[in-house]
């Protein structure tokens, strides 16, 4: 393999420059050219294709957002749109491609893998609901981002005495949501993982109420439903003042941790190796800190699911 091709999709997270930094550097030092396709699957349709030096990737380590740009592309879910992309590949005498992006994302790298094109995958994306990975890049900056805020609310909670409703991103997956929550001590986390019922949430504020506590804060993943309807919701049933703070997209921005940097660096370098020794319909992760690699099709199938021991522990510390 002499030349390969990256791409950022889907959903952008902090962390993406410096995965796409790894990959340039790694392939470059292993004397393999680098072209970077610009908007995720649209770009690669529409030969938005540059190549990269190392140059290219200076100061991007510590910057969120993607310097690739990124993009949601329906017309790669036909078969039509990745022949197009395929023939750009060819075009540009692409030999391989690394996809950083979520699951969205790694279904188009299965895709281009299924059609003979060999493809890496790289998770990338706030949500942590990536199969195969503890972690993904972006997870753990989004986090300190979401504990950042409810710290402040607290603050102010504390000043009145109210309910605080935050609703914090995740699509489907409540990892977000519950590490935030643990991380802030919130007497309620709500994940569409685990079903809830309202009159235990209105229980358990009553109680906390009762035995003097002054204020509540609520974490609402956005996969459980709106948090303001959640809010009004318990308004209604408690008579609790009630604010509801939806934090939306600062969640996916700022400069990404020191863990999301080294995570994106092993994680982005590990891809480049896998392409070179003709590995291909994979996805690289982290699991109990040691690199590894999955077929991304198992890793699709297999879904996320929450850490249950976690669940259980935030709700014992927060009686
Ligand atoms: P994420 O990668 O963050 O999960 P999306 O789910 O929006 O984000 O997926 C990103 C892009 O991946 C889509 O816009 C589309 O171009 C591509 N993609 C998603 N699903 C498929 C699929 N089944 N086949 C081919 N490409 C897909």
């Amino acid at each position: 393999m002499k030349r390969i091709g990256v791409l950022t999709s889907g959903g952008d997270a902090p962390g993406m420059n410096a995965a796409i930094r790894a990959v340039v550097r790694k392939a470059i030092y292993h004397d393999i050219e680098v072209y970077g396709i610009y908007q995720g699957y649209q770009g690669l349709i529409s030969g938005h294709i540059e190549k990269l030096e190392l140059g290219s990737v200076g100061d991007i380590i510590h910057r969120g957002g993607t310097m690739l740009q990124s993009a949601r592309c329906e017309e790669f879910k036909t078969l039509e749109g990745q022949k197009k992309g395929i023939e750009q590949l060819n075009k540009f005498g692409i030999e391989g491609l690394v996809v950083i992006g979520g699951d969205g994302s790694f279904m188009g790298a299965q895709k281009l893998t299924e059609h003979g094109f060999p493809t890496i995958g790289v998770p990338g994306t706030i949500d942590n609901d990536i199969s195969g990975t503890d972690y993904t890049i972006g997870f753990d900056t989004a986090l300190n981002t979401v504990i950042n805020a409810i710290d402040k609310i607290r603050d102010t909670a504390t000043s009145h005495e109210r309910t605080y409703v935050v609703e914090v991103m995740g699509r489907d997956a409540g990892d977000l949501a519950l590490w935030s929550g643990l991380a802030d001590g919130a007497e309620t986390i709500l994940v569409p993982e685990v079903d809830y019922n309202m009159e235990d949430v209105v229980n358990r504020l009553k109680r906390g109420a009762e035995r003097g506590k002054k204020h509540s804060i609520i974490i609402v993943a956005e996969g459980v439903g709106s948090g303001v309807d959640i809010g009004r919701d318990i308004e209604e049933k408690t008579s609790f003042e009630t604010r509801v703070t939806v934090l939306g997209h600062i969640q996916r921005g700022g400069s990404p941790t020191a863990s999301d940097r080294v995570l994106a660096s092993r994680l982005g370098a590990k891809a480049v190796e896998l392409l070179l020794s003709g590995e291909e319909g994979k996805m690289v992760g982290i699991e109990k800190n040691a690199l590894v690699s999955h077929d991304i099709s198992d890793a699709l199938s297999r879904g996320h699911s929450i850490d249950e021991e976690m669940y259980r522990l935030s709700q014992e510390l927060s009686i």
